[in-house]
């Protein structure tokens, strides 16, 4: 009998009668009530709602430098960059690779901030282990399950992300292979998905953070600028992640964003983030409850 896990033949025993009857047991709730994941000194899905902020893409050391800075004085806990970019055209900047990687590290221990870094290839897992302090996982890759059982024999905490086209099911099922691959530390991220519309980039599924916040123990966290494409919607849909219970958010800040070599439109400049800090801060909005004490009274 071929076993679906390993791939090898097994001793007789019919698949089914060692297949779990819930699909999803390791990630489920029912396991465990909650998990935080640390990444160096930073908890993500404890009681504070963290904030992880960088370029798209790693293109200089003063860029990313620049922006490690910056990030921090204004309160973001980890600094993400791209070394290694998914790119939909062959003839868009890939990134730079090893190097990307050096900055991206240097810049980190120069603001005293973790780094997490996208990793696309099974080929690269060595060389951004030794830079990343967590590794993320790519929407495009979501389901690249030969990258998910290799990632999941690693010691890094692991981002990952929704694919544009998956649905929650397949997300967890996703997360799931890490965790029974032995690697716990899987923190999930929502990054929009594709709908009907195209108004915006992608669509930002804010019902499914807090459908996997109740299903699950993992911590979730939101990536607007991916899901929304658009800089001057970024730090509303900020807010809204973590008051619909995001234990985070993932946002793409540029010293220049006009000039960015990878998704120009929803880099928030160092002003647009601090901003958005400022906004994250104050309180919501209430809503007036005053026709219902008049009905009451
Ligand atoms: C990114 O975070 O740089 C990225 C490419 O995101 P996603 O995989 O969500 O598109
Ligand atoms: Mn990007």
């Amino acid at each position: 009998m071929l076993d679906a896990w390993t791939g090898k033949i097994s001793n007789g025993n019919k698949l089914h009668d060692t297949k779990p009857k819930n699909a999803l047991p390791l990630v489920s709730k029912e396991r465990k009530e909650q998990t935080i994941v640390w990444v160096k000194d930073v908890a993500i899905g404890g009681n504070e709602a963290i904030v992880i902020a960088g370029p798209c893409s790693v293109e200089s050391r003063e860029q990313v430098v620049s922006t490690a800075l910056s990030i921090k004085q204004n309160g973001a806990v980890m600094l993400r960059g791209g070394a290694y970019k998914p790119r939909t055209s062959p003839y868009d900047f890939q990134g730079l690779g090893r190097e990307g990687l050096q900055l991206l590290r240097e810049a980190g221990d120069i603001a005293d901030l973790p780094v997490v870094t996208e990793i696309m290839s099974e080929e690269d897992v060595e060389i951004v282990c030794d830079y990343a302090d967590m590794l993320q996982i790519g929407a495009r890759n979501m389901q690249n399950f030969a990258l998910l059982k290799k990632l999941a024999k690693t010691d890094k905490p692991i981002l990952l992300k929704r694919g544009a086209s998956a649905t929650v099911k397949e997300w967890l099922s996703a997360a799931e292979y890490i965790l029974h691959g032995g690697n716990e530390n899987v923190v999930l991220c929502e990054r929009g998905i594709k709908t009907f519309d195209n108004s915006l980039r992608n669509t930002l599924d804010l019902a499914s953070v807090a459908l996997v916040k109740e299903m699950t123990h993992l911590p979730v966290i939101v990536d607007p600028s991916h899901a929304i494409g658009k800089r001057s919607l970024i730090s509303a849909a900020a807010k809204a992640a973590i008051a619909v219970g995001a234990d985070g958010v993932i946002v793409e800040v540029h010293p220049q964003p006009e000039i960015a070599l990878s998704d120009s439109a929803q880099q928030l400049t160092f002003q647009g983030f601090a901003e958005m800090m400022d906004n994250l801060q104050s309180p919501l909005r209430t809503i007036s409850r005053q026709n219902e004490l008049a009905i009451c009274f």
